[in-house]
């Protein structure tokens, strides 16, 4: 505990104390003799420790009472929840797998109290008393649950686990929509649309992407999820492409670097346009930066074969990652997108104004066309495509995200 106090003090990170309580040894012990009730112990302790990552600490208090340090949770308490949810998952799970004694499998739950620490601004015995507090609490749950000692921390878990629940079965059930944003030129003529996921949840209403986007991606969801955006743009482009006045409309899907970097991606994109019949040249995938976090030759190879056969990219929300003008130059991109954030302060701040310039005149010079995205006022469309020639833009101004039927009806307005 000292150690992990020293440690979170110094990076800033959330610690764990969880203290874990068997719910059922007593009746092992007396039924079974005290032989098995070690065995029992010693498996728990096993099963503990497979639960959790190198750094952190498993210990037996005494009794059937264990207690688990973890260290480097995230430096916000959302995040450090966000941490402990994974693992309090994981720990039920692990410790509830029947244990097999001679003939009968005995079956043993546990009750599991959490508290947050971060430096050591509470004592290790006041954390122990507050880790102890939630485990009572666990227990008057019902057992077989985890309790936190911080109440808003709690109802923060709950709320995720609740959406995580929530999300898996939307999926099941089909309850997302694709809205499309146009995307005009200098003229005013649409040359096209981003997709943009709408989530048509029963009670809660409309969720935002922005709100089960990131959770989907923690959670693995947004494989599922972003293959059906995809079918469905596909299937969209194709219907598309029988009606002369929509044929041209090139649609931009949002691919997320979890997506991407599946080994079969390219496969994946493949089969979906030959499924649908879509026209390779009216796909365009939208990739940001942190892709290129990881295994850029990877990354250049996929956009090439994909390349071949007429998919185009554009790199979103560019400037507010780790923009590498090496990396910029290699890949072979169609589309630069200036991040909301730029568009947004043209009015206000010499710096963006700066940044919305340059952006244009390096993707001209690497011939790259570029769309701003987030434009909301007349000056700034101004700013953007009169005064710098950028190619597209997007944005209220000139469209919110709009289910397919109204899309279709305001492209025939232009
Ligand atoms: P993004 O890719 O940067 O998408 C642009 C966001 O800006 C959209 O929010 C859009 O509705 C919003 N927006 C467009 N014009 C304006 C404007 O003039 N003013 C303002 N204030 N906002 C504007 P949205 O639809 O809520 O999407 C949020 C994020 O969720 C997206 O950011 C994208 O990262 C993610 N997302 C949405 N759909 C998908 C999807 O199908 N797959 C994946 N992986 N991510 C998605
Ligand atoms: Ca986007
Ligand atoms: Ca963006």
């Amino acid at each position: 505990m000292k150690q992990a106090m020293v440690a979170s003090s110094r990076s800033g990170s959330y610690c764990a104390l969880l203290f874990i309580d068997l719910d059922n040894f007593k009746t092992l012990n007396d039924t079974q003799g005290h032989e098995i009730g070690d065995l029992l112990l010693k498996l728990v302790a096993q099963r503990l420790t497979q639960c959790v990552r190198e750094g952190d600490t498993v210990a037996r208090l005494g009794g059937d009472e264990f207690l688990v340090v973890l260290a480097g949770l995230g430096a916000s308490k959302e995040d450090a929840a966000k941490d402990i949810e994974t693992i309090t998952d994981k720990i039920p799970a692990a410790l509830n797998q029947s244990y097999q004694f001679g003939n009968a499998p005995f079956h043993c739950t546990a009750s599991i109290g959490v508290t947050l620490f971060k430096g050591d601004l509470a004592s290790i015995d006041d954390l122990m008393k507050q880790a102890d507090i939630a485990m009572y609490k666990a227990k008057e749950a019902g057992r077989n649950s985890v309790r936190f000692y911080d109440p808003t921390l709690e109802a923060a878990v709950q709320e995720r686990v609740a959406l995580e629940a929530d999300l898996r079965l939307a999926i099941a059930e089909n309850q997302f929509l694709v809205y499309y944003q146009a995307q005009v030129d200098a003229g005013d003529h649409c040359m096209g649309a981003e997709a943009l996921i709408r989530w048509q949840h029963p009670q809660r209403g409309m969720v935002s992407p922005a709100d089960f986007i990131p959770l989907a991606e923690e959670t693995g969801l947004i494989l599922p999820l972003g293959h059906w955006v995809l079918r469905t743009v596909c299937g969209q482009l194709a219907a598309w492409a029988t009606r002369p006045e929509l044929a041209h409309l090139a649609v931009a899907v949002n691919i997320s670097a979890h997506q991407f970097h599946q080994a079969d991606f390219v496969d994946q994109v493949l089969a979906v346009l030959k499924n649908t019949g879509a026209n390779p040249l009216r796909l365009k995938l939208e990739l940001t930066e942190s892709l290129l976090v990881a295994n850029v030759e990877d990354v250049i190879f996929k956009m090439r074969m994909l390349k071949s056969v007429g998919v185009g990219f554009s790199l979103d929300d560019f400037g507010t990652g780790y923009s590498s003008l090496a990396y910029l130059s290699r890949l072979p991109l169609d589309q630069l997108k200036i991040d909301r954030s730029f568009v947004m302060n043209i009015e206000t701040d010499d710096s963006a104004v700066v940044i919305c310039a340059a952006t244009i005149s390096l993707a001209h010079n690497l011939k790259l066309m570029v769309v701003a995205e987030g434009v909301e006022t007349e000056a700034q469309r101004y700013f953007l495509t009169a005064v710098h020639h950028c190619d597209l833009i997007q944005g209220y101004l000139t469209s919110r995200p709009l289910p397919v039927a109204a899309f279709e009806a305001f492209v025939q307005t232009l």
